[in-house]
């Protein structure tokens, strides 16, 4: 398939172990999930270079253990702090800011980088990381959506190589290799519906952040927990798996699967669809990706599907969560609408969660965004980030 973002799955060269890698994002959700992962192997991986942002202490924690001879952190007084919590006689470097973060994507002495910033901060930096021809396991879903053909062209003209550490593009990827992309007819992503699934517009008026970020079967961190809960999450992925398989989307279908035990399925011209089934569980596909192609051991109780008993499968209900639509039509707009759709999301989750907004105005704040939006030629960075900034400062203006 010509468009795929980076190559096609069953041609993506191996890395030799051990391998250097340096983690952004290291105190997230993902981060620390992908630390167990190493851990767990140690002869595998050499930790070249750890980034955070406000959690300190922890981000110390994990550099006193790991002793890499890069860190990164939000800001000047985060570096002053971070090296007072260091173990003594252990001096790494301490880059800062956007600068800080896309210098560590691209060292040279890691050619394995995890892209697991939350949001669109994680643009610029998996875009370093792309121009330095890395392999990058690829958490960070609003890169792609601010910026895949940008991401794409850099990846292609480095040779870097994109394996998608989000479980559904994870799943598709492992239902994809070996195949054609002539025989593809549909990817369909499964959705656990959040924990909303079910409710009434009634009762969704009122609800709180601490509803929203229970998730029934993943434990997440607080942005995407929200996505999940409004089903923006399942948005960000219809884009995120148009760009990362240069397919349209009248081919990507979503279909609610409260267990989360299918992660998602390839759909084949002769009607086969294959599955990729596991324990929700973001170890397993993090593990995939760090270690591809091979399959390693991890922490993660085996998938015992009589125990599970039943997997049912549903039609998401657009009408109570239309941020998935918004996400659809956002796509098929231009690839400018979905930078505005992404700003205007982030903003509004970060309002919600100060309980400054209600979760049905999150839907409508971006459903506003994308309306004041006229389509827009992105073809750098530097338009890409000034969007992004525009449609913030429109977004709380419009308050
Ligand atoms: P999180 O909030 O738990 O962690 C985010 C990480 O990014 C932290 O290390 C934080 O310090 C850092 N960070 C936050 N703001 C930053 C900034 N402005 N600059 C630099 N670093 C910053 O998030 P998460 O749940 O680990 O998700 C990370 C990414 O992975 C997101 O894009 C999310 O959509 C994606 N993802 C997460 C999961 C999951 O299960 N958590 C699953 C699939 C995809
Ligand atoms: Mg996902």
């Amino acid at each position: 398939m010509k468009t795929y973002i980076s190559s096609w799955p069953s041609d993506c060269p191996a890395l030799p172990f051990p391998r250097a890698i340096s983690i952004l994002g290291s105190t997230g959700s993902i981060g620390v999930s992908a630390l167990n992962v190493i851990e767990k192997h140690p002869d595998l991986f050499v930790v070249t270079a750890l980034a955070g942002a406000r959690n300190l202490r922890l981000l110390a924690e994990q550099a006193a253990r790991h002793r890499p001879p890069y860190l990164a952190v939000l800001d000047e007084d985060g570096v002053k702090a971070l090296r007072g919590l260091l173990p003594a006689g252990y001096f790494p470097r301490i880059l800062c800011g956007p600068e800080g973060y896309v210098a560590l994507a691209a060292l040279p002495e890691a050619p394995l980088v995890l892209s697991a910033i939350v949001g669109a901060a994680g643009f610029l930096p998996t875009l370093a990381a792309a121009q330095a021809g890395k392999v990058i396991a690829l958490a960070n879903k609003e890169a792609l959506v601010l910026g895949g053909p940008i991401i794409r062209r850099a990846c292609r003209e480095n040779g870097a190589i994109i394996l998608p550490v989000d479980s559904e593009h994870n799943a598709l990827f492992q239902a994809l290799a070996g195949h054609d992309a002539e025989d593809l007819r549909r990817l369909i992503l499964t959705a656990s519906g959040g924990p909303f699934r079910g409710k009434t517009l009634e009762f969704l008026r009122t609800v709180s952040p601490r509803q929203a970020l229970a998730h029934p079967n993943w434990s997440m961190g607080a942005k995407i927990s929200i996505d999940s809960a409004t089903l923006m999450n399942k948005g960000l992925e219809i884009i995120e798996a148009c760009r990362l398989y240069g397919i349209g989307m009248d081919r990507v279908d979503v279909v609610v699967h409260p267990q989360s035990i299918v992660h998602s399925l390839v759909e084949y011209t002769d009607g086969s669809q294959l599955a990729h089934l596991g324990t929700p569980d973001m170890r397993i596909p993090i593990a995939y990706c760090l270690c591809h192609p091979r399959r390693v051991e991890v922490d993660v109780p085996m998938l015992d599907l009589a125990a599970v008993g039943t997997l049912t499968f549903e039609e998401p209900d657009l009408s109570l969560f239309p941020c998935l639509n918004l996400a659809r039509e956002a796509y098929n707009a231009s690839d400018s609408h979905p930078i505005v759709l992404n700003a205007a999301n982030e903003v509004a989750v970060d309002l919600f969660l100060k309980e400054k907004i209600a979760f049905l105005d999150i839907p409508r704040l971006i459903e506003a965004a994308l309306a004041r939006h006229k389509a827009m030629e992105v073809s750098d960075p530097a338009t890409v980030l000034a969007l992004d900034a525009q449609a913030r400062a429109e977004t709380l203006a419009a308050l």
